[in-house]
């Protein structure tokens, strides 16, 4: 028996009325998809992941993974996971048809992969990704390379990884010293990366590592990076399996959670050198990498989204069974404003995530140039906040269930301390959340002037409006407001960032949380405006509804008030920060 359920109704009304899967659905490419398909997709999700991934999660945590006879050894609970996810076809649910994918969205894959990671995030890890290898190379790679590669990456036979950390270049890519000499057609690469995910395994036939390197006479820093595919195994033209390659795992990390994920010390080239192949052009590679990072970032996102469901289920299960002071915890006001805000947390991130999901899709299918120039803009902008905001607020939200629990929180056995310490990475990898809130002003502002954000407020605005309609009047009132602080934190960077080289990194992370917080409220109360007018046009037998309207109104008075301390912090710049001394 499993002890999460996927919140399947959850998912399909985040998707038809946040994201608007309609919308997406009725984009060329997309055009055999209808509820009846969504809604079997998402069923048949549920119970794959519910029944065979979501019993694995606490004894694979516990077994975690080894390296012996350089080859990771995995959980052995684990075993035979991979191979019935794979035989299920789940791998292939958003790849390029052209590769033997089934084509669907992006905003679709997303819902699956959240029951997936929900039901084990570490073991989530692994496809996780292989998606951003496919990502990378249906961009960059050659046409031979994407033929080799992509139908065996999309159909799960192959798995990816991405190699980029090394022990002095985490945040700062630009130092990477791993090297790679040319020999004839290929390159040969020696070093070291550290930190890499699922970095082996034995449940796919080969392993694409993409591999960050600098060329002999590449320029320094992050001018002379390049990009090489290095397989575990070398491969021939027509896919078969020939001579092992110079990389090989040489070490795992003991670390505080996702013990069931394998986060390897990869040698490359400690005896001949590992064959490489370059995707593009030398120098080009962290322009590669940076562009599909969107995808892995959005995705990070979405794993705070994911394990923040999985604490709301464990914590209200526990809440309505533990009795004190004669009622279940449950009943007493200080239990439900815990439980309530994790909801509203939760829902407010998948609102952001999924509708962010939208603009990807569009931003790929969208018939217009124009139009698709627009939703890259806004995915662009949003990718830090969905990125930053729900990695943040997934610390909270787990630390929350295990208070719900009390000390039975503390203790391994409940379960609840794993989500925790699993969470605690998501703020860290795929680019830091102090490197988030860089990107947001740095990149996403101030190179604009601001511009992209205007528009994001402009129609955050329209939900406002849709929300007093619904006669949500007092949320609508605590949107309007954040929406107001944003606009004035916004317009406070763009003016002293050019004076002060320290004021945009100094208020960085607070206009991250406001942008965030406020977004993210925005698009649970788009749904919430909505619920209002179903109940009102089907009636609410259920009570999901009111529920939805209710999860609005705890997030507008429990969590938008943040906003103003966000928006104090920013107004108040660098000066202390960079004045106190250390
Ligand atoms: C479990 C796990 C899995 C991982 N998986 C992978 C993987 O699959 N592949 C891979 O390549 N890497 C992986 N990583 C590495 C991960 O992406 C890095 O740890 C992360 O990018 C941070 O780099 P760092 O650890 O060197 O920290 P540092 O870069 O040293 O950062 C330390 C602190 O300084 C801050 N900081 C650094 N530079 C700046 C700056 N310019 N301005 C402001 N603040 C700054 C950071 O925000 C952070 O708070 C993984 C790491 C872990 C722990």
């Amino acid at each position: 028996m499993s002890d999460y359920t996927p919140p399947l109704d959850e998912l399909r009304f985040a998707l038809k009325y946040v994201a608007d899967l309609p919308a997406v659905a009725a984009l060329p490419g997309f055009d055999a998809l209808g509820d009846d398909l969504v809604d079997a997709i998402l069923a048949e999700a549920g119970h794959f992941c519910a029944e065979v991934v979501a019993p694995t999660n606490k004894p694979a945590d516990r077994q975690g993974t080894s390296v012996k006879d350089n080859a990771v050894v995995t959980a052995p609970v684990l075993d035979g996971v991979y191979a019935a996810y794979r035989g299920a076809g789940w791998p292939s649910l958003t790849g390029a048809t052209a590769y033997g994918g089934q084509g669907l969205p992006h905003t679709l894959g997303f819902a699956v992969d959240e029951i997936l990671q929900s039901a084990n995030m570490a073991f989530s890890l692994l496809p996780m990704l292989t998606q951003g290898v496919i990502t990378a190379l249906g961009r960059f790679g050659s046409e031979q390379q994407k033929n080799l590669y992509l139908p065996r990456l999309i159909s799960g036979e192959w798995a990816g990884t991405m190699n980029l950390t090394e022990s002095q270049a985490g945040s700062d890519l630009g130092v990477v010293k791993t090297r790679a000499e040319r020999d004839g057609e290929h390159y040969r690469l020696f070093g070291q990366k550290i930190f890499i995910t699922w970095g082996d395994q034995s449940y796919t036939d080969n392993i694409v590592h993409l591999v960050l390197a600098r060329t002999p006479d590449a320029p320094a820093g992050v001018k002379g990076i390049s990009l090489f595919i290095v397989p575990k195994f070398l491969v021939n033209e027509a896919g078969e399996i020939g001579e092992r390659n110079d990389v090989y795992p040489i070490g795992v990390e003991h670390k505080l959670g996702i013990h069931a994920s394998p986060t390897c010390t990869m040698a490359y080239g400690d005896n001949v050198g590992a064959v490489g192949y370059l995707v593009g052009v030398e120098n080009e590679g962290l322009r590669y990498m940076f562009a599909m990072m969107n995808h892995a970032r959005l995705a990070v996102g979405l794993q705070g989204v994911s394990l923040a469901e999985r604490a709301c289920q464990h914590a209200l299960d526990y809440a309505r069974q533990r009795v004190q002071g004669g009622v279940a915890i449950s009943q007493h006001p200080d239990v439900r404003r815990m439980l309530l805000t994790m909801q509203a947390l939760t829902q407010a991130g998948r609102a952001l995530t999924l509708a962010s999901m939208h603009h990807f899709d569009h931003a790929v299918h969208a018939a217009a140039e124009g139009e698709r120039t627009r939703h890259q803009q806004r995915v662009d902008l949003l990718t830090p906040l969905v990125k930053g905001w729900c990695t943040e607020i997934v610390n909270e939200v787990t630390s929350l269930a295990i208070q719900v629990h009390g000390g039975m929180g503390y203790i391994e056995e409940t379960g609840v301390a794993q989500y925790y310490r699993d969470a605690r990475i998501v703020s860290i990898y795929e680019g830091t959340n102090g490197i988030q809130a860089l990107d947001l002003v740095g990149r996403k502002l101030l190179m604009n002037s601001g511009a992209h954000a205007t528009e994001l407020l402009a129609d955050l605005q329209i939900i406002v409006s849709q929300c007093r309609e619904a006669k949500l009047t007092a949320v609508a009132q605590q949107l309007e407001r954040a929406l107001g602080l944003c606009a004035e934190a916004v317009r406070d960077v763009l003016a002293k960032s050019s004076a002060d080289p320290h004021h945009a990194g100094a208020v960085a992370f607070n206009l991250l949380m406001l942008m965030g917080t406020t977004a993210a409220g925005c698009y649970l109360v788009k749904g919430a405006a909505k619920a209002a007018e179903l109940s009102l046009s089907e009636g609410d037998e259920s009570g999901f509804y009111s529920r939805k309207i209710g999860i609005a109104r705890i997030y507008a008075e429990q969590v938008l008030p943040r906003c103003h301390g966000y928006h104090e912090a920013v107004m108040a710049g660098a000066g202390s920060i960079m004045g106190v001394e250390l």
